[in-house]
C-alpha cells in the first residue's frame, strides 16, 4: 500500500442502506429498510426510453442536459411554483440528487467553510462536505416534534457560514418546512448572506394536503440557494439515477463548472424518454394520494402491534416508536428484526452525527400493499 495512502473519511463505512438491505437479502426478510419502491415503473415511461434508444439517441447529450427536457422541467416548474426559469442557464440534468448535492458542495464549500446540517440528515451530506475540506455544524432536531427553532439555529451562523442544507419533506422522520420555516430562513439568508442547498427529492411525496414549500417559491432564498430533484424518487425508478439542479445563472455557472469534471453529462435516451413522459401532469399529480394511502395502509395493519407511529407528513418513510417491545439501542433492534422476525428497517440513530439514543426506527412504505401486509402480519406478533 502506498505510504501516501491516507483516508480522506477514515470513519466511514459501507452506508446503512447498503447493510440492511444485504442483511434483509441474507435472511429472506421482508425489506422495509432502503428507501425504494418494489414496484415497477410505468411500461409508457419505459417504452419511450426504448423508443429513444431505438432512435439513436444514444451519444453525449449536452453537459447541461437535452433542451427538451430541461424546458419541460422549466415549465413544470411554473406550473408548481410560479417560477418562470431560463431552462439554459438555471437548470441542469444530475446523476440523481445525490451527485447534484456533491456537485454543489464541491463548487462552493472551501476548505476551513462551515455548512448548517439539519440532523437527522440523508447520510451523503456530511461526507460530502468532509471531502472537499468544509466543516459539518449540526443543528440536531429532537423527536418526537421534531421543530426548528430559527433563534437556536441563528446561534451556529459565524463569518465561516457559507451554506446551509435543508431537506423538505425530510428523510427519515418525514417532516415538512412550513411557510414559516421558509420566511425564518429567507430572514437569516438576507442578514447573513449564505447560500441554501434544498434537497427537494420528495417534493411529490406530501400528505394531507399541505403544500411543499420548496426555496423556489422564496425569492430571497432562491437568490442564494440551489434545489435539487430526483426523477427516480418521482417516477419510481431509483435505479436510473437521473435528477436536477435548479438555481440562479450565477451558482449554476459555478455548478457547471464542477458538474463538467465530475460527470459531464447524464444518459441520453432516459432524458429523451423523461422529456416526452414529464408533460403528463398527473403522472406526478397524483403521487401524494398514492404514497398517504399507503401510508394509511401501513399505519392500520400495524395498529394492534406494539409499535407506536410517529407521524409523517411526507417522503415515503414512517418512524415507529419500539419502546414498548424492547430496551435495546436501535442498530441492535433493526438487526434482530430482520434476522429474527423477517422484517428489515433503518435504525434513526445513523442519520445523526450524535445520535440521541431514541428507540426509533424507519419503515419504507414504498411497496406494494401485499408486501406492507405480510411485514406487518409479522411485526404485530411480535
Ligand atoms: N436526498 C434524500 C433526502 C434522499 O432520501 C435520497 C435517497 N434516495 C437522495 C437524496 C438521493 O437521490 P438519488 O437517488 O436521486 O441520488
Ligand atoms: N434515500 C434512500 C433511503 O434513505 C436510499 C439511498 C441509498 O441507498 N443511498 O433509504
Amino acid at each position: 500500500m502506498s505510504k501516501y495512502l491516507k483516508s480522506k473519511l477514515p470513519d466511514v463505512g459501507t452506508t446503512i442502506f447498503t447493510v440492511m438491505s444485504a442483511l434483509a437479502n441474507e435472511h429472506g426478510a421482508i425489506n422495509l429498510s432502503q428507501g425504494f419502491p418494489d414496484f415497477d415503473c410505468d411500461e409508457e415511461l419505459k417504452e419511450l426510453v426504448a423508443q429513444s434508444m431505438r432512435e439513436g439517441y444514444n451519444q453525449y447529450p449536452p453537459m447541461r442536459g437535452i433542451p427538451e427536457l430541461l424546458d419541460e422541467i422549466a415549465k413544470k416548474i411554473e406550473f408548481l411554483y410560479d417560477l418562470k426559469l431560463d431552462p439554459e442557464s438555471e437548470i441542469t440534468i444530475t446523476a440523481g440528487a445525490t451527485q447534484a448535492i456533491y456537485t454543489v458542495i464541491s463548487a462552493v464549500v472551501h476548505p476551513g467553510d462551515e455548512v448548517i446540517v439539519i440532523d437527522p440528515a440523508y447520510d451523503s451530506y456530511r461526507p460530502s462536505i468532509r471531502v472537499n475540506g468544509g466543516i459539518p455544524v449540526m443543528y440536531q432536531l429532537r423527536a418526537p416534534h421534531f421543530k426548528i427553532d430559527w433563534d437556536e439555529l441563528e446561534s451556529l451562523i459565524t463569518d465561516k457560514t457559507v451554506l446551509l442544507i435543508m431537506n423538505t419533506p425530510q428523510n427519515p422522520i418525514g417532516r415538512t418546512f412550513k411557510s414559516h420555516d421558509l420566511e425564518a430562513l429567507a430572514d437569516l439568508v438576507e442578514r447573513y448572506g449564505f447560500m441554501v442547498l434544498s434537497d427537494e427529492v420528495y417534493e411529490h411525496i406530501i400528505f394531507d394536503e399541505q403544500p411543499h414549500e420548496s426555496i423556489l417559491k422564496y425569492d430571497k432564498i432562491f437568490a442564494n440557494g440551489f434545489a435539487v430533484y430526483s426523477f427516480g424518487k418521482t417516477f419510481h425508478n431509483t435505479g436510473w439515477k437521473i435528477g436536477y439542479c435548479v438555481s440562479p445563472p450565477n451558482l449554476t455557472n459555478e455548478f457547471r463548472k464542477v458538474h463538467q469534471f465530475n460527470v459531464f453529462t447524464v444518459n441520453t435516451p432516459m432524458q429523451h424518454g423523461l422529456a416526452k413522459y414529464l408533460g403528463k401532469k398527473e403522472k406526478y399529480i397524483s403521487l401524494p394520494a398514492f404514497f398517504q394511502a399507503k401510508r394509511d395502509y401501513l399505519q392500520q395493519a400495524l395498529v394492534n402491534s406494539r409499535l407506536q407511529p410517529i407521524e409523517s407528513e411526507g417522503t415515503y418513510f414512517q418512524l415507529y416508536d419500539y419502546s414498548e417491545i424492547s430496551d435495546l439501542p436501535d442498530t441492535e433492534f433493526a438487526k434482530l428484526l430482520t434476522t429474527k422476525y423477517g422484517v428489515a428497517a433503518i435504525p434513526i440513530s445513523v442519520f445523526y452525527h450524535t445520535p440521541p439514543n431514541d428507540p426509533i426506527i424507519r419503515l419504507c412504505f414504498a411497496k406494494k400493499e401485499s408486501t406492507l401486509s405480510l411485514a406487518a402480519k409479522k411485526l404485530s406478533v411480535i
